[in-house]
């Protein structure tokens, strides 16, 4: 699918090596003159390097964000914005960053410009996960999407090689459930096949030479396809395991994707199998989970839940608490099911059918 710089969400896209440098031209085009930018801890340096190039149109740096996007770090942003007549805010990062933009978005209404420097998507949906006393809610509202996303290259170039993998695995997730979602359309399946075909080809070389900036820039691709996939239809299983293991058992966000996609995905396969056939297609194999498999083993990606900070210990609970919301699913989640389905991931072994 041809891109245009017009997304069919509504959002300005734009892909190229150097954008970032960009930001003062979409800055005017906003009508912002005082844009707050925003980083996690560690992407200081990012933050600073771009907060020179915006120069008078810049309002300060905010580089508290933190995964989970918790709120009383939002509640801290939010008045930083208001205290310096920020008129925008820029996030340059992940999803950790663009969430924290979206969360003063949400309280403040001002404009967003979203600099992705990872897979995970969260630029091109109108959602925002937040936490409160340990609680991690999601909400949908159009007012959090940004405005415009730069997507550079050169900034995920800089992703570590554990992270480009995880990162782009948390984006096939979003792909591969958006192909047997309840409300999918030929437009979602299309995008979801987009961002699957993005990343077989892409991610095998940036895996192979970090710098690679075209097949960077293809990832990035892939990346915009399944983030805006996400926002298009409702997710399934796997979502909502991961959030579950994300949100109870504190799991790191993108490595939990990525060990649990495989095993999701078999488990799916044996209610939908003709719908996720093009996983198997694009990938190469006949077994979607399996598929998956074998796709994240060569790329090196973490491979089990024990590896990851969960105890064996905690698979009763994690089931327990995973069933307690029941949710659509094109398969019908039991106890029996996600229990094994748990174990097989937590072990490290494939997927079974
Ligand atoms: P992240 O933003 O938490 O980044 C992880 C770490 O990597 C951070 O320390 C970050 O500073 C660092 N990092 C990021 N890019 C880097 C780069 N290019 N070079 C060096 N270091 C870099 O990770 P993430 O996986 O992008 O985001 C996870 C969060 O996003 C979760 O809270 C998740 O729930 C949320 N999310 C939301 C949506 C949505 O639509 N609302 C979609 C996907 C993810």
């Amino acid at each position: 699918m041809a891109l245009s710089t017009t997304s069919i969400n509504g959002q300005k896209v734009r892909f190229g090596v150097g954008l970032r440098n960009e930001i003062c031209a979409e800055l005017a085009e906003l009508g912002s003159n005082k844009a707050l930018i925003l980083s996690t801890p560690q992407q200081v340096d990012m933050a600073m390097e771009l907060a020179t190039t915006v120069g008078d149109r810049a309002a300060g740096v905010f580089t508290r964000a933190t995964m989970h996007t918790p709120v009383g770090v939002t509640e801290e942003a939010v008045e930083h914005a208001l205290s310096v007549k920020a008129d925008s805010i820029v996030s340059i990062g992940g999803g950790s960053t663009i969430g924290l933009g979206k969360a003063i978005a949400l309280r403040t209404s001002l404009p967003q410009i979203a600099i992705p420097t990872t897979y995970a998507g969260s630029e091109a949906t109108p959602i925002l996960g937040q936490t409160e006393d340990g609680i991690k809610t999601t909400l949908t509202d159009p007012k959090v999407l940004p405005r415009v996303i730069l997507y550079d290259p050169e900034l995920v170039a800089s992703l570590p090689p554990a992270m480009t993998v995880t990162s782009a695995l948390n984006a096939l997730a979003h792909a591969a459930e958006a192909l047997y979602a309840k409300d999918r359309t030929d437009q979602s399946t299309e995008l979801a096949i987009d961002g699957l075909r993005a990343f077989a080809e892409g991610l095998p070389t940036v895996v192979e030479s970090p710098g690679d900036l075209k097949a960077r820039e293809e990832t990035q691709r892939g990346a915009w396809a399944c983030g805006t996939v996400l926002g298009l239809v409702g997710m399934a299983l796997h979502h909502k395991l991961c959030h579950t293991l994300g949100g109870s058992f504190n799991l790191p966000h993108a490595e939990t994707h990525a060990v649990i996609l495989p095993h999701a995905i078999a488990y799916n396969a044996a209610g939908v199998p003709d719908l996720l056939a093009p996983v198997s297609d694009i990938l190469g194999g006949s077994e979607p989970g399996q598929v998956l498999w074998d796709f994240s083993k060569s790329m090196g990606a973490p491979m089990a839940l024990k590896d990851i900070g969960l105890s064996e210990a905690d698979l009763d609970r994690a089931t327990e608490i995973a069933l307690k919301n029941p949710y659509w699913n094109p398969q019908p989640v039991t106890a029996d099911g996600l229990r094994a389905l748990l174990q097989n991931a937590w072990a490290g072994n494939a997927p079974s059918v």
